[in-house]
């Protein structure tokens, strides 16, 4: 059955109809519901890390209207920060019009490095490649699971990094992963490896770990804005202020920080490694050339706006953290059946969180969008009680004054004091 994301007036639903939506979409069944309303038990954090004495909670916001290769998705995104899902569903309901976000992805191949300190860099890499198929073999033997699904290590490259008497040999596993994270994997794969690296070689192995510099796993993803969606100006204003980022580092920051705003959150949501996909992401903003921006934006012949994004994202559907309880049921809301689509939706988040981010800045500016949630803030700061919060976060925003001594004034002015 065909499922529309595009929900509209979602966010004018109370909690618990956002959640009835949520669950028609994609067929949670009580227990998941359970799940969604509890959240993770401290028993179940307890066993996550270690010396735990509480959990944090995160607000955790459903982005609508979404469409990537022709499939509706609604996607789960944990954030603190007001206005990103609001703008993540404004910008994909504008993508919608185009016809959607088209996106792809490698196959989810990782790289596990060895580092090697030996006498001569030079003869430890021939005799390396001449075992080439000795080393694969003991490193897909610690993992028949991964083996069996089609995964393992596929090939093996050698670098030789360093220079004068410092150099050192770096082997690079090549590790398809298949719908793992995969750091677990790869990094006992590598130790797996190290031991005959050393016997053949006579040098001595230090680091074997995984890179979150992961250049063979990447998802992109495309959109087209027709014109009389967005009209010339905006366009033209998205343009520029890509073009801003192309060519200024200090911007080029902001600008990825943004298209993380939405990739995190759904990284968080989903028990992904937030660190990995922000490492990777940032590092390859950097790999090709200076630090760059990770999506652009251009104009086609017929004036429509087109965005693309190119990222590494290391995320799986299986594995590590994404398989506590409450990071099953956002798998679930996703509603992807392999990482690599995972990571194809989660580049079309970073495109659309970018789009909305763009166009805000190039018109209006970025700050109305967050005056509600923030004067609410702000009225709560002040000291505001439940039943005062709406009163005089309106006053605020009326007023165009959002300030906590401001607000402490019409608290005042509210209880007649
Ligand atoms: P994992 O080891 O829990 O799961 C992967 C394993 O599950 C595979 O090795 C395989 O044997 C099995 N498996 C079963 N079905 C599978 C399928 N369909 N696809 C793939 N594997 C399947 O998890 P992981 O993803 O290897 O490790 C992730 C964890 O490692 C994360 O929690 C991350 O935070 C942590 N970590 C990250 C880094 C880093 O990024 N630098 C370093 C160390 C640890």
């Amino acid at each position: 059955m065909d499922k529309s994301s595009r929900i509209s007036g979602f966010y004018k639903l109370s909690v618990e109809e956002r959640i009835k939506k949520v669950r028609e979409f994609s067929d949670l069944g009580n227990d998941d519901i359970k799940t969604l309303k509890e959240g993770l038990s401290l028993e179940y954090a307890d066993r996550m890390i270690e010396n735990v004495i509480c959990k944090i909670s995160v607000p955790l916001g459903i982005a609508t209207n979404f469409q990537v290769n022709g499939k509706d998705y609604i996607i789960p995104m944990a954030t603190e920060e007001a206005s990103v899902v609001a703008a993540a569903s404004n910008a994909a309901r504008l993508v919608r019009e185009g016809g959607g976000f088209e996106a792809s992805s490698t196959e989810p191949v990782m790289i596990g490095q060895i580092q090697l300190v030996v006498d001569d860099p030079d003869d430890a890499q021939d005799i390396i490649l001449e075992n080439k198929k000795q080393i694969i073999g003991l490193a897909n033997e610690r993992d028949p699971t991964l083996v069996s699904l089609g995964g393992g290590v596929k090939d093996l490259k050698v670098r030789i990094v360093g220079s004068d008497d410092r150099r050192m040999v770096i082997i690079h596993l090549l590790v398809n992963v298949q719908d793992a994270m995969g750091a677990n994997a790869v990094n006992t794969m590598a130790e797996a490896a190290a031991p005959f690296i050393e016997e053949i070689t006579g040098g001595k192995v230090y680091l074997r770990i995984i890179s979150n510099l992961a250049t063979e796993r990447i998802a992109r993803a495309r959109c087209v804005i027709p014109q009389r969606v967005l009209g010339e100006d905006v366009i033209e204003g998205i343009v520029r202020a890509y073009e801003f980022a192309a060519v200024d580092i200090f911007r080029a920051s902001t600008h990825n920080k943004g298209v993380m705003n939405g990739i995190t959150a759904v990284t968080l949501a989903t028990g992904n490694d937030t660190r990995a996909v922000e490492a990777g992401a940032h590092t390859y903003a950097s790999f090709e050339s200076e630090y760059r921006p990770l999506t652009t934006w251009s104009k086609n012949k017929e004036g429509d706006l087109v965005g693309e994004i190119k990222l590494p994202l290391a995320v799986g559907t299986f594995g590590g953290a994404t398989m506590n309880p409450v990071a099953r049921v956002m798998h679930k809301i996703i509603g992807a059946k392999k990482a690599s689509e995972l990571s194809e939706v989660l580049a079309a988040v970073g495109l659309a969180q970018n789009l909305a981010a763009l166009k805000a800045l190039s018109s209006e500016g970025i700050q109305r969008g967050h005056m509600a949630l923030h004067a609410k803030n702000i009225a709560v700061m002040a000291g505001a009680g439940e039943n005062e919060v709406e009163k005089v976060a309106q006053k605020l925003v009326e007023e165009k004054n959002i300030r906590v001594d401001r607000a402490k004034e019409l608290l005042e002015e509210l209880r007649g004091e």
